[in-house]
């Protein structure tokens, strides 16, 4: 399964902040979507992403302060990207591989969605499903 079918089936909405967002409105974005991470965007650039987790490892250093901080502070610059044409199961070996669940997908230079690790999850328990009642109707009926 390719990550273009797994968008069709989500969709393509990427939430997304600017590097001079604070951290306070960056967690009302991932609260109020219920989400984890945020593609940070400078116009039409993806110029890094933010994670939950970086919001928790820079408030135990940094204490409450960081709530008036920018998410330009906080963000990851190298931000690692995939392609529609791009598989699901390639998705969720470099996913593993780098310790990331937030993937955005680029065609073009353009964001066209995002992709979690929850989303490859789910879509791999899908095939699981589908190969599992091919199996059983081969099996019954030849
Ligand atoms: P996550 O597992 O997605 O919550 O993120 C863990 C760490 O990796 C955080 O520091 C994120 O900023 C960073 N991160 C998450 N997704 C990506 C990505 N696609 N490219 C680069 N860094 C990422």
């Amino acid at each position: 399964m390719r990550i273009s079918d797994l968008l069709r089936d989500k969709g393509s909405a990427v939430s997304t902040v600017s590097p001079t967002h604070s951290v306070t409105e960056l967690l009302g974005v991932l609260s109020k979507y219920n989400i984890g991470a945020s593609v940070v965007t400078d116009g039409d650039n993806v110029v890094g992403i933010v994670s939950e987790r970086d919001i928790v490892r820079r408030l135990e250093e940094r204490g409450a302060p960081l709530l008036g901080a920018a998410v330009g502070e906080i963000m990851t610059r190298n931000v690692v990207t995939c392609s529609p044409e791009d598989t699901v199961d390639s998705l969720a070996a470099t996913m593993t591989e780098r310790r990331i669940r937030h993937m955005p997908v680029v065609s073009g230079g353009q964001l066209v969605g995002i992709v979690s690790i929850g989303d490859v999850v789910k879509s791999r328990i899908s095939q699981l499903e589908t190969d599992r009642e091919q199996l059983e109707s081969y099996i019954a009926h030849g």
